[in-house]
């Protein structure tokens, strides 16, 4: 089948992994080249970092899937970005949340991201897609990394307000961002300097407090879990079907209270098969290619 070069475009970074004859023989990171998040300028100067390291040259196909597809025009502006380092490829872009499900070796399902951003897509055996949420951080991302640092510099905010005291997220948070008062968290948080993948970097803050016993990010990990849910309800919903429902990426994979909350919400909408993904997206490039070119 040729040389395949499968990349994840997530809020934060671009991973790609070339595979030969099926095993991956290199594996790279570079910045994010999801033009939603950087300039287009970025994005390039991105992707030619990656395709330095990871080899461009004799590749038959690079199937990407990416955050902020979604429209035809978007994943044909990131194909043009990323064509001229593969000379005569076949180059497929999706939607990143594609790749999920595959990864996940489902066929049919609903994949949830929960990373940089948050996003729910799913397909029937009908061959029915459906999407819920996605919208990117000014419009929603609601459970993602994004948004758990936001509600953590809002919540510093409010105690402010209030005139109460740091608590221990307040704390934790003020240290991160080397500040020594929430009334400098504002203009931190508006200024160029930070951004999206910034503040998804603190959503670790609130896992940490959460483990520590700090209630309110308790209930933030809860409100997470329980916002995932809901967009994987509707994608389900839009189906038809009950299941499964794949739940990975960064927060997706890794917090425990996120996912129980995750699990939980999905219970009492009465869908039990609910499975955390065990590795990263860009594995279920291989199965998508072979599904792309086989026959159904
Ligand atoms: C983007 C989506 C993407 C999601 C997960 C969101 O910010 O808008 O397109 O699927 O993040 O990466």
């Amino acid at each position: 089948a040729g040389v395949i070069i499968g990349l994840d475009i997530g809020g934060t970074k671009t991973r790609g992994v070339r595979f030969e004859g099926g095993v991956a023989v290199a594996d790279e990171s570079a910045g994010s080249s999801n033009v939603q998040n950087v300039s287009r300028e970025q994005a390039a100067l991105n992707l030619a970092d990656l395709f330095s390291r990871i080899g461009g040259g004799q590749v038959a196909q690079v199937y990407a899937g990416a955050g902020g597809i979604d429209t035809d025009d978007d994943a044909a502006a990131l194909a043009a970005l990323i064509e001229p380092h593969v000379p005569g490829a076949k180059v497929t872009v999706v939607h990143d949340s594609r790749l999920l499900l595959a990864a996940g070796g489902a066929s049919t399902g609903v994949a949830v991201i929960a990373g940089t951003g948050s996003a729910a897509w799913g397909r029937n055996a009908a061959g029915d897609e459906a999407r819920a949420g996605g919208w990117g951080y000014l419009l929603g991302d609601e459970g993602s990394g994004y948004w758990l640092g936001r509600e953590a510099v809002r919540h510093s905010l409010s105690r402010m307000n209030q005139g109460l005291p740091a608590d221990e997220l307040t704390a934790a948070l003020l240290a991160a961002c080397g500040v020594d008062h929430p009334n400098r968290l504002i203009a931190l948080f508006h200024s160029p300097d930070t951004g999206r993948r910034y503040w998804a970097q603190q959503a670790r803050l609130v896992v940490d407090a959460a483990a520590a016993g700090h209630m309110v990010s308790q209930e933030l990990l809860d409100q997470a879990g329980k916002d995932l849910a809901g967009l994987a309800a509707q994608a389900l919903r839009k189906l038809g079907i009950d299941g499964p429902v794949i739940l990975g990426s960064g927060l997706g994979m890794n917090v425990v209270p996120l996912q129980d909350s995750f699990r939980s919400h999905l219970a009492a909408a009465g869908v039990s098969d609910v499975r955390v993904l065990d590795q990263d997206p860009v594995f279920g490039v291989l199965k998508l290619v072979s599904e792309a070119s086989g026959a159904h």
